[in-house]
Parts: structure tokens; sequence; C-alpha cells
């Protein structure tokens, strides 16, 4: 584990931060370090610091797809919580990466701007659904960002168009050539409509979410991409694993790419159930699944 004391004096900065706080899944260890801040020029001359210090930042946003493992994290852990929604032209809107992307949804089909209704369905933040080219229905972020702005890991601004991101499904640069960068806010692409056509559109959405997926109970989301020309649901119910469960996780009866929470699960749970749905599928269908969810920290510390 790092040492570096002097985070401590650090305003805002606390020491053994529970992040099962701050996971949707409800789980997860201690940060050694932890910080949420909206600051900025604060947040690049922490990062900084920690780069020249050697402490390992981690950035956490609303928790909703990344597995927190039951030791926590080392280091310091930073949410970013700049929730700002600025409107640039008819056409632009300019958003803290802390803004929640179903609040950027409705927010837009208010002012009657259309393009974002598919956040309805990302009940995540806006920097890690860049970090991560979130997606719903049909439409993801690559579909609307005009560019976006992120601190290096020595805590240098940089701006990035679309083509520069390197998005693919569910995938950015951020994930590997850029990876430890923190995405700080990002301009996306909207179009004038009714405020009421847009709100239909968001809740047509939002219906089909509820629908099709297990709701109002805590999950990560999808846990395994979807393999070309087929669903991880399907594969995972045709393998026989709908209900499954290991310690307090369970396969979702209602979506088998889904794992619920039902009893206090630990993150060692949903692992062993990650393990053996993948397992089963490949020996059952030949298909290598591919994990969606992220995982932070360390297994032991
Ligand atoms: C019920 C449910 C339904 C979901 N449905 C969908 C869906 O339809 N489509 C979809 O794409 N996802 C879906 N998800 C997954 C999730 O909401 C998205 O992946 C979302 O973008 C994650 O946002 P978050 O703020 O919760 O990220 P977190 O889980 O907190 O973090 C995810 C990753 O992003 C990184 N990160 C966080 N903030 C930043 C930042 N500012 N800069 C750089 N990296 C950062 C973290 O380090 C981590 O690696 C669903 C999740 C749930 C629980």
């Amino acid at each position: 584990m790092p040492v570096a004391e002097w985070l401590e004096d650090v305003a805002g900065v606390v020491r053994d931060e529970p992040l099962h706080r701050h996971s949707q899944f409800g789980v997860g260890g201690p940060a050694q370090w932890f910080v949420r801040t909206r600051d900025e020029p604060a947040l690049a001359s922490l990062l900084q610091r920690c780069h020249e210090a050697g402490v390992p930042v981690t950035m956490l946003g609303a928790g909703s797809n990344a597995l927190i493992l039951d030791a926590g994290v080392a280091g310091l852990v930073v949410r970013h919580d700049d929730r700002h929604m600025r409107v640039v032209d008819r056409e632009t809107v300019d958003v803290g990466s802390g803004c929640m992307m179903p609040r950027v949804a409705l927010d837009c089909a208010r002012r009657g701007m259309g393009g974002l209704e598919f956040g309805i369905g990302v009940p995540g933040t806006l920097g890690a659904s860049v970090y991560g080219n979130a997606g719903a229905f049909g439409t993801e972020l690559a579909d609307v960002l005009r560019d976006c702005t992120a601190l290096g890991p020595a805590g240098t601004r940089h701006t990035l168009g679309n083509d520069e991101c390197g998005f693919a499904y569910r995938h950015s640069r951020f994930k590997d050539e850029l990876r430890g960068d923190v995405v700080v806010s990002a301009r996306l692409r909207v179009h004038q409509d009714a405020p009421l056509a847009v709100r239909e559109r968001t809740d047509a959405v939002q219906a089909q979410r509820k629908a099709t997926q297990p709701y109002g109970v805590r999950s990560l989301g999808s846990v395994f991409k979807n393999p070309p020309g087929d669903t991880a649901g399907r594969l995972i119910e045709a393998a026989g694993m709908k209900g499954r469960r290991a310690g307090g996780a369970e396969i979702s009866r209602k979506h088998a790419n889904f794992i619920v929470n039902v009893e206090r699960a630990s993150a060692a749970d949903v692992l062993a159930l990650v393990q053996m749905a993948h397992d089963t599928v490949l020996e059952r269908c030949g298909i290598d699944l591919e994990r969606e969810i992220v995982i932070l920290g360390e297994p032991g510390r």
C-alpha cells in the first residue's frame, strides 16, 4: 500500500472510506483515501502530486458498472462531481462528467432537445459513460459526443474530438492507451424538437427498460458484452444459468445477463457467478463471453 500521509492534509480527502456506500450493487471494501470534488484545477493539482508520489488514482462514478472488490482499493479514489449542464448552442450541450445520464436525458427533454433519450437507460455518470461508450436501445455515447475534455495522469488538460476517442462497442481509448485519464466534461450533439415529443421517446426507452431488465434491485447492469450476432443473456439462459446463486448473488430470473444482490452479496460471490456463467457458456455453447462490468480494487490488501 502506498504511503502518502500528506494526502490527509488535502481538503476533502478522507481515509478508509467504505466504498459499498458508493456502489449501486452495495459491495466493496474501503478506499485507502477518497475525495469527492467538483473543483477541476484542484483535481488537476491533486493528480499531479499523486503522479509524482507514485500514489495510484482510481476514478469512481456512480458505481453502477464497477464491481468494487471486498478488500477495497489502495491509493486515492476520486469521484469527480461536476454536474454542470450548459446549452452551448441549438445543437450542443456541455455537460460535467459527474452528471447522471438520466438527469441529462430529462433536462434535455424539458428544454426540447432530442438525441440523448437513451441516457434514461444508463444509471451512471457522463464521465464513466464516455469511458465505457455506454449505450442503450440502439444509441451510444459515440453517436452523440462532439468532443470531451480530460485530465491526463499528471493533471494536464486536453480535449479529444469524437474520432480521437477510439470508440467501439462498450470501449474507448480511456480503457487502454489513455488509462489513467480523467474525463471532466463533454460536449454532446442534440437537435431541437418539441419537449413533449422528446419526453415521450424518453419515457418509451424507460418503459422498455423496465419491461426487460430487473428494476428496483441492486445490479451492475449487463455483466457480459453481447458476442457478434447473439446476446449474452440468451446464451446464459440457454446454458441453464438463470436463478443460479453464489452466496447472496443471483443470476437474475428476469434477464440472465444481470446479476442481482439478493442477500448481502460480497464481491467474491459476484466473481464466482461471473466465472460460473462464463465457463458454462463456453462449455455448452463454445462462446468465450467478454466481461462488460469493470473490476476495481484487489481481492486482498
Ligand atoms: C440497472 C442497470 C442498468 C444499466 N443499463 C445500462 C445500459 O443500458 N447501457 C450501458 O451502457 N450501461 C448500463 N449500465 C451500466 C452503467 O450504468 C454504465 O456503464 C455507466 O456508464 C457507468 O457509470 P458509473 O458512473 O456508474 O461508473 P462506475 O461504475 O462508477 O465506473 C465505471 C468505470 O468508469 C471509470 N470512470 C468513472 N468516472 C470516470 C471519469 N470521470 N473519467 C474516466 N473514467 C471514469 C471507473 O474508473 C470505472 O472503471 C447499467 C447499470 C445498471 C445498474
